[in-house]
């Protein structure tokens, strides 16, 4: 994701803007500019900074509700159809993602509710957004804070209530059917407002639909991924039938047993000590078999500094394990001597089979 760059920090977190967002900001700008010349411009471009100041804020009313439960949010991103902060993780207890999720429309009712009573109803009650001033722009923004709460509160993923209808729904049924429910609804709410962008002929409305019908879909995935690997330990995941190498293994030993197997990686150890001393992956013994000169051992080819788990680590710790590029987690005993290994390949198929299972 290098389509979002960052422009500082707040609150411990990164601030992102995608590049999307630029066009946003050179569209309205050019709106205002041909409706009344560049002091028009300005002004539109004063209230769309303005509104995604309103959105950092909602974001950060996600972010630091969510620091009261012990979880971090590495970044906020600004898109051109709101925020999205990156909680590591969503909070276990329903009651808790509920907190999280009402917390960021409720910056939004707040910001509303202050503007309001310092500009008095008659103000708001003449806002229409065929036309932004200075001095209509407090109204607006004030108007546009109840909107944005009230979108986000839909039941429906990615918005925030999609999130309380989940954590809803997983009281009563398991947490997956949950999320398909609360992302179908979604998907629903994204054909709705497509279908009254066309009808409308506003493009704006069939972008957001857009976004929304991608977002929801994606969180679905996301999720269901996430929410699989919850549950489960490394020890469920790891591979524990294999063929291992000696370090004094000729590389001819290593590529005959390659082709007797359908392991892709071999762990190599000591068969005095017990001891892993490494991993011989393919793709290193394909290099070492056409290099000149010719390494003759597998000691000489192997992956030494490879990531560890214990066997009752959380999956969702194991994989992160995995992001450094690492072909394999090794899972190791209490005693130190290997059990098991986890390899991509393998957590994708446990991935499908729970998945296959929950449905
Ligand atoms: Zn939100």
């Amino acid at each position: 994701m290098s389509w979002s760059f960052p422009i500082g920090h707040l609150f411990g977190s990164e601030l992102r803007v995608h590049v999307t967002f630029f066009l946003l900001i050179a569209w309205i700008g050019a709106t205002g500019w041909l409706q009344g010349g560049p002091a028009t411009a300005a002004i539109y471009i004063l209230y769309v900074l303005i509104l995604f100041a309103c959105v950092i804020a909602h974001e950060f009313g996600h972010a630091l509700t969510a620091r009261r439960y012990g979880i971090r949010t590495p970044d906020v991103t600004l898109l051109p159809i709101g925020g999205l902060a990156r909680l590591e993780k969503m909070p276990e207890k329903p009651g808790q993602e509920i907190i999280v999720a009402l917390a960021g429309p409720a910056v939004n009712v707040v910001i509303f509710l202050v503007l309001a009573l310092i500009l008095g109803p008659a103000r708001l009650a003449e806002v229409t957004f065929t036309e932004i001033t200075l001095a209509t722009l407090p109204a607006q923004v004030a108007v546009l804070n109840l909107v944005l709460a009230l979108f986000n509160l839909l039941p429906a993923f990615p918005m925030d209530g999609g999130r309380v209808l989940r954590a809803l729904l997983t009281l009563s049924m398991g947490r997956a059917s949950a999320t398909r429910t609360a992302a179908t609804a979604g998907q629903v709410l994204a054909f709705a407002m497509g279908l009254l962008g066309l009808v409308a002929g506003n493009p704006f409305l069939l972008l957001i639909a857009f976004f929304i019908f991608i977002a929801a879909g994606a969180e679905r995935a996301d999720d269901a991924m996430r929410m699989i690997a919850r549950g489960m330990m490394a020890r469920d995941a790891m591979i524990t039938e294999y063929e291992w190498l000696r370090p004094g293994d000729s590389l001819d030993l290593a590529a005959t047993t390659l082709i007797r197997t359908t392991q892709h990686e071999f762990p190599v150890i000591d068969p005095n000590t017990g001891q892993l001393e490494g991993l011989l992956t393919r793709a290193a013994l394909y290099r070492a078999l056409e290099a000149s000169p010719r390494p003759e051992r597998v000691a000489e080819v192997m992956e030494r500094d490879l990531p560890t788990a214990e066997l009752t680590e959380p999956l969702t710790t194991t994989l992160t394990r995995m992001q450094g590029g690492a072909p394999a987690v090794m899972v190791m005993g209490r005693d130190g001597a290997l059990v098991g290994y986890i390899t991509r390949e393998n957590v994708g198929e446990l991935m499908i089979v729970a998945n296959a299972r929950s449905r």
